[in-house]
């Protein structure tokens, strides 16, 4: 039988506060965000009532999709790639998106929240595998494009986001994360202060809370396998 959502939640916590006391952090520096892309929405709220406030999503159609069952309980973080044609809609709908990847992505964000009236929270995503399929900025670019949006007076940037190479041996995701966290002083050395690094999956979580992560997006550990 598989374990229940509250089962996997408890456990997934336990290993937050163990990597924490591995590295002499405390748990509360750790947010957890559900990454529910597949998930229903009512496994979504069965993770809810187990304390889980922030949820992460991969698409703005199926975010929407969701939102009517979901709604106010949660905040809704995009981690997917967002394409220009969404951003209206995904305004709307995220409190932060965390895959900010290209220049022209953030223009639109810019020009769209200043028509909406609001200030994004937003995070860069950043390519540190540099696997070809995935999605990011250029980690030695970087540090330029933060400083380019950084004038953009309807985005708040907030840190970094990546994911980490493809493998089932966490160890070998540690430099991908080392690289983040060295953005991250690269930013504060050029007068940027970041607040987050949002890195770690169901794989390697554990690896990233030891390298400075701040924000870990956790789907297969919470909710099973996706279809
Ligand atoms: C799916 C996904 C996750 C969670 O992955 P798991 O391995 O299921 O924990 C985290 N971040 C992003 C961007 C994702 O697309």
């Amino acid at each position: 039988m598989d374990n229940t959502i509250e089962e996997n939640l408890k456990e997934v916590r336990e290993r937050i506060k163990n990597s924490c006391e591995k590295v002499g952090r405390e748990p509360a520096e750790i947010t957890l965000i559900a990454a529910t892309k597949n998930v229903p929405p009512d496994r979504i709220k069965e993770a809810v009532k187990c304390g889980i406030n922030i949820i992460g999503e991969n698409r703005v159609q199926e975010a929407l999709s969701k939102y009517e069952s979901i709604k106010e309980s949660v905040k809704w973080h995009m981690i997917g790639h967002l394409q220009t044609n969404k951003v209206k809609k995904a305004i709307e709908l995220f409190e932060m998106i965390q895959s900010v990847d290209s220049i022209r992505l953030a223009e639109e964000i810019q020009k769209r929240a200043s028509n909406a009236g609001k200030v994004l929270d937003v995070l860069v995503e950043v390519n540190t595998s540099k696997e070809e399929t995935k999605y990011g900025l250029k980690v030695e670019e970087t540090v330029k494009f933060l400083k380019r949006i950084r004038s953009f007076d309807n985005i708040r940037v907030k840190g970094f986001m990546t994911i980490g190479i493809f493998t089932p041996y966490p160890e070998q995701v540690r430099p991908c994360f080392k690289t983040l966290r060295n953005l991250k002083r690269d930013a504060e050395e050029a007068g940027i202060e970041l607040k987050h690094l949002s890195m770690g999956m169901s794989s390697d979580f554990e690896v990233a809370i030891e390298e400075g992560s701040s924000m870990v997006r956790i789907g297969t550990s919470i909710f099973g396998k996706r279809d």
